[in-house]
């Protein structure tokens, strides 16, 4: 099945198209609106009605997990499973105590829901041991026992009248048709009576449709399966239901794994399939905000309506001016659209707040504006001293001193004024090979009474000059 892509993103899945224009957008380019959500979003374009389109995945066949779930039942939090269970089925074959075998069994359930849980998310790994007996209680071990009751009772009905087998059959085959989206139930709903009702039964079916057949007969092969090997491991000897409960516990594993693979399936398909699809792409109204203003401009410049993509920003950026990402998207359209001298006057703004929370943007801005304005220094003397830091540890030392150029004379007042000297001498030095400028920082730093952890790093400083000039050419 092919699918239709965004038109400005060529690997996300178109979610929508403009019924105006024509126009098929991803969720990348349409986010919505969490706190208000809407039936149908404008186009960014021509504001026009957006119709959603949105198909999800098709189904992977239950052949391609069912690998997958043996391997699953290999893993390392199944294996610790298994060893409980030999260890329960040792002490059980000893004490043949009922409650020590109701144990093992609610034991067993209770991780065998978490594998269900885990591969219901798509997940390939199931949980550690520990981990599944930590999420949740022992509701599904409740539900289980009072599911069972009905089944044995069906059983117990149809072997008193041993003359009708028909009727065993049918009631076999009826249960072997439930099973699967019985146990999904009671696994993931926590509630007993919405659990299994049929309703909420008829609803896994639908979901997975003529699948469902597929997956039950997956089930039952499982099962016979297990007890080819069971059969194997001769059932009347008391000393081998350790043995017996390993294999039941691995097949129970791989059972449940691929019933979590068929909800997941069920949940990324279909109609719930696209809603999830397009949910994924709503966000809080403030979030939202920055997002849309982010996506629309995109969507401008790739138009070619450069103008248009300023004006969303300025617009957004009015009504958020300290938000770092419209401010660096901001920054790059007038850099990109050579808008130089507005470009220029954004940057009282930009560099302090890059500065502060991601210095890497503050240097690209400045080796940006470079380019415009060769002689560009800013007036902030955290600016400066934060982004030579990053152009110095991508071996841009020249640029680097040319934020720390004249420190002491510009920034007399600067509480880091030190700390930015050392900083500009060291880079002098052992960047440039500059012995003099270093050594004239400092002396400056020794003229101010420097406190003793300083005189210590001066005075190491001054051994690397020397080391620096006994190696230098005379
Ligand atoms: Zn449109
Ligand atoms: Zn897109």
């Amino acid at each position: 099945m092919d699918t239709t892509h965004c038109h400005y993103h060529g690997n996300q899945q178109a979610l929508w198209q403009c019924v105006t224009c024509q126009r098929a957008f991803g969720g990348c380019c349409i986010p919505l609106n969490a706190d208000d959500p809407v039936e149908y979003p404008p186009c960014p374009l021509c504001r026009g009605q957006l119709k959603l389109i949105a198909k999800a995945q098709p189904v992977e066949a239950f052949t391609e997990n069912l690998g997958q779930c043996f391997l699953i039942g290999l893993q390392r939090g199944p294996l610790t499973m298994m060893g409980m269970l030999f260890l329960g089925g040792l002490i059980f074959s000893y004490s043949s105590s009922f409650i020590v075998g109701l144990v093992i069994l609610a034991l067993m359930l209770r991780y065998l829901q978490s594998v269900l849980q885990a591969t219901s998310q798509g997940l390939h790994k199931a949980p550690a041991f520990r981990q599944g007996m930590a999420d949740g209680g022992f509701g599904i071990f409740f539900r289980f026992v009072m599911l069972s009751i009905p089944v044995i009772f069906i059983l117990v009905v149809s072997s008193i009248k041993p003359d009708t087998p028909a009727l065993r059959e049918v009631l076999m085959w009826l249960l072997t048709l439930l099973m699967p989206a019985l146990i999904i139930r009671i696994a993931l709903v926590e509630d007993y009576q919405a659990s299994i009702s049929v309703a909420g039964v008829l609803e896994v079916m639908r979901g997975l449709g003529w699948r469902y057949l597929v997956l039950c007969l997956l089930v039952y092969a499982l099962w016979l399966n297990y007890q080819l090997v069971a059969n194997f491991i001769d059932l009347p000897m008391k000393q081998l239901v350790p043995a017996l409960l390993v294999v039941l516990g691995y097949y129970c594993v791989v059972i449940f794994a691929l019933l979590g693979f068929a909800v997941f399936q069920i949940e990324s398909s279909g109609e719930a399939g696209s809603a999830a699809l397009v949910d994924s792409f709503a966000y809080p109204q403030a979030e939202w905000l920055t997002k849309r203003a982010l996506a629309d401009s995109e969507v401008r410049l790739k138009e070619g309506q450069g103008p248009s993509a300023i004006e969303i920003l300025t617009l957004a950026l009015e009504n958020n001016p300290d938000d770092l990402r419209l401010n660096e998207r901001f920054h790059h359209l007038l850099f990109a659209l050579k808008m130089q001298d507005r470009c220029v006057r954004h940057l009282s703004h930009y560099l302090p707040l890059a500065a502060q929370h991601n210095p890497q943007l503050a240097a690209n801005a400045l080796l940006n504006v470079w380019k415009i304005q060769a002689e560009y220094l800013p007036d902030d003397p955290t600016v400066c001293e934060r982004a030579a830091q990053v152009l110095l540890t991508r071996h841009k030392a020249r640029e680097a001193l040319l934020l720390l150029n004249r420190f002491p004379q510009r920034f007399p007042d600067y509480p880091f004024l030190a700390r930015a000297c050392l900083m500009a001498a060291r880079s002098y030095a052992e960047a440039l090979g500059q012995t003099k400028p270093a050594r004239e920082l400092l002396n400056y730093l020794r003229g101010r009474q420097p406190n003793p952890a300083l005189v210590a790093e001066i005075a190491s400083m001054e051994q690397v000059l020397d080391r620096i000039e006994q190696l230098k050419p005379s």
